[in-house]
């Protein structure tokens, strides 16, 4: 394509709420065939509620939500925020951590009034080796088949409580999907999250089973990059964490939610401004329009 092509590319590109880095990254779109879509914040809102708990027998429902949401009000994670948000509705004012950590992919963990506290997957807790009591586990594969996230909550070596949190699928995110199918690309559900949320999410969306992968930490997102490009795919990745910002990086073409955050804005090649993932559709098709291979 010409320099002016890509000069009307870009800017039509910013009419349709497309902020693109450079003229040259409309020329990285041209052989994408597979796009990566994160889960939580790019295909759901992110915006998490919670909505309930499920505690272990001789455990206080407000004793768990005291410790769990004070410790989470110390992350900005949609998870952290929910049960923060959603503890300080019931049990009021929330003590402060004296010490808080976030262990990225599993949780928090920190100490609260003299206990050690873990809020988090079920493998933070067994990386402390605290194992769910059955009535707890129950109530984590129930939630889990409901499609919900549960969360697990320990304190002074012992699981006390499993929290449920979901979020919903953005409207507009399953025409997004036929869109860029649409598109003759392959969609791929990439989450740390549980395999039954993932399964849940993605067949709202309209996403094939065998293309969600599931529980992956966020330092090893970039990897599934790698391992998509290594079967010689070209690879688009769509996202909105700092744990997707290194995926973002690797991808062929990186595509920002503009409501995610700062890290993952500067590593993506351009920015999907209002959030809608039907955006990424635009892009692809804009660029494609504007290097001639497309009508
Ligand atoms: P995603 O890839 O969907 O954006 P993350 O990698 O951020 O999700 O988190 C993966 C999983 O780790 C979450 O689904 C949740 O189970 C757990 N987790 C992460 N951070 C927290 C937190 N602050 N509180 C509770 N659970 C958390
Ligand atoms: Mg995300």
């Amino acid at each position: 394509a010409t320099p002016t092509a890509l000069m009307v590319g870009t800017g039509r590109g910013a009419q349709l709420g497309i902020l693109i880095k450079g003229p040259e990254v409309l020329e990285s779109t041209k052989r994408v065939d597979t796009i990566v879509l994160d889960k939580t914040g790019t295909v759901t809102t992110g915006k998490m509620t919670l909505l309930g708990t499920v505690v272990a027998d001789g455990t206080d429902e407000t004793d768990v939500l005291r410790l769990a949401g004070a410790l989470e009000h110390a992350s900005e994670h949609p998870i952290a925020q929910a049960v923060a948000a959603g503890a300080a509705a019931k049990v009021g004012a929330l003590p402060t951590p004296e010490d808080f950590a976030n262990v990225p992919g599993l949780g928090v963990q920190g100490v609260i009034e003299g206990h050690a506290v873990l809020v988090g997957r079920e493998q933070l807790l067994a990386e402390w080796v605290i194992p769910l009591p059955e009535g707890l586990k129950k109530a984590k594969d129930e939630a889990e088949a409901a499609g919900r996230t549960a969360i697990a909550v320990a304190w002074d070596g012992e699981a006390r409580a499993v929290l449920e949190v979901a979020d919903a699928v953005k409207e507009t995110s399953a025409e997004a999907v036929r869109r860029l199918r649409d598109l003759g690309l392959t969609p791929i559900l990439l989450t740390g999250d549980n395999k039954a949320v993932a399964a849940s999410v993605a067949a709202e969306v309209g996403i094939a089973p065998e293309h969600v992968i599931a529980e992956v930490l966020p330092q090893d997102k970039v990897d599934v990059v790698k391992r998509l490009q290594g079967e010689g795919r070209s690879v688009a990745m769509v996202g909105d964490g700092v744990n997707d910002a290194a995926a973002l990086a690797q991808a062929d073409l990186g595509l920002a939610m503009g409501t995610g955050t700062d890290a993952a804005i500067e590593a993506g090649d351009l920015t999907l401004v209002r959030g809608d993932l039907r955006a990424a559709a635009d892009a692809i098709r804009l660029s494609r329009k504007t290097l001639g291979t497309i009508k």
